[in-house]
């Protein structure tokens, strides 16, 4: 499914095409990838209408890809700047990692497409703020389609309790789900609020029960569905944005694409309190309510705003296991990989009930 040209929905309400293109040619130190399934991210949308445009067109969207490794690909050189992820804090390895993958094995693909191994961010583990960050199906094509190619290096097994489907959404909302939980500094018996109940949030929520099990849980949602399911999963409470549960939060994680719901935030969190932003790209329909942010409530006090950028390899291994320890397992919708358009277009109109993953 191509992306050829940056476009709108629901204006247009196809922006990708179901195209045949060849198989990808290995570069040195990647593996080819016979793709099974496909979560189908917000981040997509924010692709496709430019807020963040692929930097070639035409594109392979997708970042959240299972699929099972071809054999002869394993035999392709490493990678000669290859330094990998760094999730197990020694200095990586990629031709152990590279050796160590079986044909036939199954693995996953995050947005982590490949980092420099060489700077800073790399060295200290924030890999997801190197300066030569690549993202998957944005900087390289990815898995919205039958085969893609991928770094040895920068692919994650998948625990044997997930089926293909379930893992997919695990790789970029529970991953980066993960990341927002960590960086909100929640700590057992604190108050969380939600603000979007979408495929990360509602991850989120099954891992901060079990990691916190005395922690309290407020989901703010437009809609009344997730409304629901945001109880039926433990919330504490579950209301409108504009809506006021009792007390103030310690925290709270915004994956919303609108601004109002990082100003409603502000004024929910505690003094000293964090609002987490895990978005890659707000839209600027509502910004002009940022002129409107009363310092003494939703910002001095020490408040703090925190966005969460990317993912490392480390968010990702150590969620998949914990999600694996937890049994914490997405609710999703599949669809064909033709169909690829009728999720994004359900997506963009909010018609979204935990994650939609692609059948390849
Ligand atoms: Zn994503
Ligand atoms: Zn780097």
């Amino acid at each position: 499914m191509l992306l050829r040209e940056i476009t709108q929905l629901p204006q247009n309400p196809t922006p990708l095409t179901f195209s045949e293109i060849p198989e990808p040619a290995l570069d040195a130190g990647e593996v080819l990838l016979r793709v099974t399934a496909c979560g189908v991210c917000h981040t997509e949308l924010d692709e496709i209408e430019g807020r963040t445009p692929p930097p070639r067109l035409p594109v392979v969207l997708g970042h959240q890809v299972v699929g099972i490794l071809e054999s002869d690909s394993l035999l392709s050189k490493p990678h000669e700047q290859a330094h990998g992820c760094q999730s197990d804090g020694l200095p990586s390895k990629p031709q152990r990692q590279a050796a160590g993958l079986q044909s036939g094995q199954r693995v996953g693909v995050a947005w982590i497409a490949s980092a420099c191994g060489e700077c800073n961010f790399c060295k200290s583990g924030l890999e997801n703020l190197c300066p030569q960050f690549k993202a998957t199906g944005r900087d390289v094509d990815g898995g919205y389609a039958e085969y893609m190619k991928v770094r040895a290096d920068f692919v994650h097994p998948i625990p044997d309790s997930f089926s293909d489907a379930e893992a997919a959404p695990l790789l970029c909302a529970g991953a980066i789900g993960y990341r927002s939980l960590r960086l909100s500094n929640l700590q057992d018996g604190q108050s969380l609020g939600l603000t979007g109940f979408g495929g990360s949030n509602h991850l989120v929520l099954k891992l901060a029960k079990h990691v916190f099990p005395n922690a309290k849980i407020f989901v703010f949602s437009r809609n009344p569905k997730e409304r629901e399911f945001a109880l039926s999963l433990g919330a504490a409470w579950a209301g409108g944005i504009d809506q006021s549960p009792l007390g103030e939060l310690d925290s709270v994680i915004d994956t919303t694409p609108v601004w109002g719901a990082v100003s409603e935030a502000l004024k929910r969190v505690r003094p000293g309190g964090r609002v987490v932003i895990n978005v890659i790209r707000k839209e600027e329909s509502d910004k002009s309510i940022l002129n409107q942010l009363d310092y003494p409530s939703q910002l001095w006090m020490e408040k703090e705003i925190k966005s969460v950028t990317n993912v490392t390899c480390a968010d990702v291994r150590e969620f998949l296991q914990v999600a694996a320890e937890a049994d914490i397992k997405p609710e999703f919708q599949e669809y064909d990989l033709k169909d690829a358009n009728q999720a994004l277009l359900e997506m963009k109109q909010g018609k979204i009930h935990g994650s939609k993953v692609l059948r390849v």
